[in-house]
């Protein structure tokens, strides 16, 4: 399996996963001629998509739904409350194309195992996904308010993980949003903290070499330079440590992460 993040933070998300089989995409933040582009980048052809799998309706997730599905003929999965409250921009999307999913659940599509995770955020029912092909697991978990016990075990022994670390605390308290939007990313349905972020890592990485990008960081209340080093410092003063025990990447607005096999770092040294 492999994976490539076309696109992070709040302008547009997107995630590419491909196995011999099975192409997705997780989430159509962007429009259909940004998404063609950023498949581009990473030498696919979305004619070659196979599926599209919905987190949640919030815009920055949807953009390019309906016109990636309408174009491509491509089958959504997401479950009934997300479709129910799609923004009307999506436009129609004929009920042939919808694979509806519990939360919860998991299914298959071709190859690859999808098994959904319910999440905290102010969306009508927000999940994350894990995705399983033979023995290789990954997974992405954006926009959630915080890290609950579930959530931990969802991921328990996941390779690779697109992991939330959203704001800095102190840029987004001392910046210029009001404050009741201040109040809403802080909140238990918001997003999660670059502190939260390490916080929640702590619990879920086991120290083999899992690779973890970090993601869905705010063009206004974060650094990339800053998200990097507070979750880093913070791994690093619990013992482990960062390029061996486990790695961390970044994720990009602008651009797509290369395409990477789902492997453990240890694994990839002694291949
Ligand atoms: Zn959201
Ligand atoms: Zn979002």
């Amino acid at each position: 399996m492999k994976f490539s993040v076309l696109a992070s933070g709040s302008s547009g998300n997107a995630l590419y996963i491909e196995t011999d089989n099975t192409r997705l995409l997780v989430d159509a933040g962007l429009s259909g001629k940004q998404l063609g582009g950023r498949l581009a980048q990473i030498g696919v052809n979305p004619e070659s998509l196979t599926a599209i799998l919905v987190t949640h309706e919030h815009i920055d997730h949807v953009k390019g739904l309906g016109v990636m599905a309408r174009r491509y003929q491509l089958p959504i999965y997401l479950n009934e409350a997300t479709y129910q409250h799609l923004p009307s921009s999506v436009g129609d999307i004929p009920t042939s194309m919808l694979h509806f999913m519990d939360t919860g659940s998991s299914i298959s599509i071709a190859d690859i195992g999808v098994q959904s995770i319910p999440i905290s955020h102010d969306a009508a029912e927000p999940m994350g996904f894990r995705f399983f092909e033979k023995d290789e697991s990954m997974a992405i978990v954006t926009d959630l308010g915080y890290v609950n016990e579930r959530i931990i075990q969802s991921l328990d022994g996941v390779h690779s993980l697109i992991w939330e670390s959203n704001h800095d605390v102190n840029m987004l308290r001392m910046g210029s949003y009001p404050w009741n939007v201040k109040r809403r990313i802080l909140g238990d349905t918001g997003h999660l903290s670059n502190e939260d972020s390490a916080i929640g890592l702590l619990e879920i990485i086991k120290g083999l070499g899992e690779q973890v990008y970090l993601a869905h960081l705010s063009q206004d209340n974060n650094l990339l330079e800053l998200a990097h080093l507070t979750v880093k410092n913070m791994l690093e003063e619990a013992g482990l440590q960062v390029g061996k025990d486990i790695v961390l990447k970044e994720t990009y607005p602008d651009r797509p992460t290369p395409l990477q096999n789902v492997k453990m770092q240890s694994a990839i040294v002694s291949a």
